[in-house]
């Protein structure tokens, strides 16, 4: 098997979290299905897991599937039997229930429609009937430019007997967020404080496209409020959207869960761990006859910033998941 070493800036050494009631602890790990799982994927479900295990709190695994088009058949459960096999109990999910269910997005359709209404109804967002054509034009046209490509806001400023029209006579439209010009921060807990203005970098999104479907953005905010999500530990590259989310909760009048963003696994050369190398696949792991335990201290060895004997590759021990979980010093 080829010899793969992993590099990661060190997590639990950056991370502040206080402490935290039992009972109060709600996480999730929300892959979308348009693959099979992964060393990444899997340490984001690991981080999770332990991080509800050391506070007697709850993990959630909710599909993220609204993107039927980049749908892999078969992943979801591939994904569910990689993290059963891995040993990552999952408390609510689409395999057992829940409380919070349904937990795929695509069958949470209803709820998605009556939240963005919300956002409709309070001004905060707005029917855009631009067509693919025209947002093409706009993009050329920037570039050429050597400007930022990004939507003009133009349907902002459309009448409501305009849009009333347009929507009766069946013109295709989608439903778009109005985002602010301004600086938003918020404190990463891995990171300390993030600042970003979004509008530099990017006109209204998207948040309903014109099938009806949500995308990544809303459905992701909707159903971590809706679920009780307490935190958000999710890879760094969800960073730059998260004054995105923040802006769409207070949209919403709602509190946002606190977030931490996990630096990257790697390649020892600096490369970026792909989906596409088969050999981080999880089923690669399990069928080279590797032990699901061993993989979890792989993991947590990886800039995990877990005991000290693990850090200083002191004859490292193979740690149980209780202690592991006993170990983050979150
Ligand atoms: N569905 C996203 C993913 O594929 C989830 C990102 C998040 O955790 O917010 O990674």
């Amino acid at each position: 098997m080829k010899k793969i070493i992993l590099v990661s800036r060190n997590i639990c050494s950056n991370i502040t979290f206080s402490r935290y009631k039992s009972d109060s602890v709600r996480v999730r790990f929300a892959p979308s299905p348009t693959g099979y799982l992964h060393l990444g994927g899997l340490r984001t479900a690991l981080y999770n897991f332990l991080f509800a295990k050391k506070y007697n709190g709850k993990f959630i695994l909710r599909i993220e599937d609204t993107d039927q088009t980049r749908i892999v058949k078969g992943a979801t459960d591939q994904i569910i039997k990689d993290l059963e096999w891995a040993g990552i109990e999952v408390d609510e999910g689409p395999s057992m229930g829940g409380s919070h269910g349904p937990y795929r997005q695509a069958q949470r359709l209803e709820i998605y429609r009556n939240q963005v209404e919300v956002l409709l109804k309070n001004g905060s967002a707005y029917h855009c009937f631009c067509t693919d054509k025209r947002l093409q034009l706009l993009r050329k046209e920037a570039v050429r430019a050597q400007e930022i490509p990004k939507y003009d806001n133009k349907c902002r400023h459309l009448s409501s007997e305009d849009v009333m029209t347009r929507l009766k006579r069946g013109d295709p439209s989608c439903i778009r967020f109005k985002i602010s010009d301004q600086e938003e921060s918020f404190d990463d807990l891995v990171y300390g404080q993030i600042s970003y203005n979004i509008s530099l970098n990017e006109g209204d999104p998207v948040i309903v496209k014109s099938d009806g479907y949500p995308t990544y953005h809303f459905a992701n905010i909707v159903d971590d409020h809706f679920m009780n999500v307490s935190h958000v530990l999710r890879g760094v590259e969800w960073q730059i959207s998260t004054t995105k989310h923040l802006l769409l909760y207070r949209a919403f009048n709602w509190n946002p869960p606190k977030f931490a963003h996990l630096p990257l696994l790697m390649n020892a050369d600096g490369t970026k761990l792909s989906k596409r190398q088969g050999d981080v696949k999880i089923s690669y792991y399990r069928e080279n006859g590797i032990f699901p335990l061993a993989l979890l201290n792989f993991i947590v060895h990886s800039g995990g910033g877990f005991s000290k004997d693990l850090q200083r590759h002191v004859k490292p021990k193979c740690y149980t998941v209780n202690e592991l979980a006993e170990q983050n010093k979150y």
